[in-house]
């Protein structure tokens, strides 16, 4: 069985803005995922720096700044959602599709609403972590440990704990 992992996804102002971002939910809650943590939140520069640290020399970065805080679309919110349960970082990843909308899986969220506009920009809908480093930094980043339904490290501690219990 997969690991129990958790992820972060950010349904973008660009999903927002074409009202988009119930049927975003309504895929994310047909994966079986567990939602641990939900909200809307507006994104500051300093934010949607950090959170794209690792792109900061890309051509693209400063466009993609303004795109997460908004300022392409006139929007002034995120929803920020943290989703638990086994191998669920691949599990979203693969419901998201591939960066480029263009390349991604027609079934995919990215397939079925992402779009490069003419002006050239990625609108891709949702942001979904790839790794598991990357979602610890990212869930860090996003939301206070109180903001959970659960501790972070909660699902290793069960799963180890309920292997105890079998050895024993
Ligand atoms: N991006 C872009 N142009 C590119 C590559 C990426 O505008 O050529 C944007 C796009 O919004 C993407 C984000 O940068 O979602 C983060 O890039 P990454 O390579 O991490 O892709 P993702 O993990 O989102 O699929
Ligand atoms: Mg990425």
């Amino acid at each position: 069985m997969a690991a129990e992992e958790a992820t972060l996804v950010l349904i973008k102002p660009d999903a927002i803005k074409r009202g988009l971002a119930g049927a975003v939910l309504t895929r994310l809650e047909h994966t079986g995922l567990r939602l641990v943590g939900a909200k809307i939140t507006r994104v500051n520069r300093a934010l949607a720096e950090a959170h794209y640290q690792r792109l900061r020399d890309r051509p693209f970065f400063e466009e993609l700044i303004q795109l997460l805080c908004g300022e392409l679309h006139d929007i002034d919110y995120v929803w920020a959602l943290v989703y638990v349960g086994p191998g669920a970082i691949d599990t979203v990843r693969t419901l998201t599709g591939a960066t480029n909308p263009d390349h991604a899986d027609p079934r995919s969220i990215r397939g079925a609403f992402g779009r490069n506009t003419t002006n050239g920009v990625m609108e891709n809908i949702l942001h979904a972590s790839s790794d598991p480093q990357e979602s610890a930094r990212e869930i860090a980043l996003w939301f206070r440990p109180e903001e959970l339904l659960i501790p972070l490290s909660a699902p290793r501690k069960r799963a180890e704990s309920s292997a105890r219990a079998g050895r024993a």
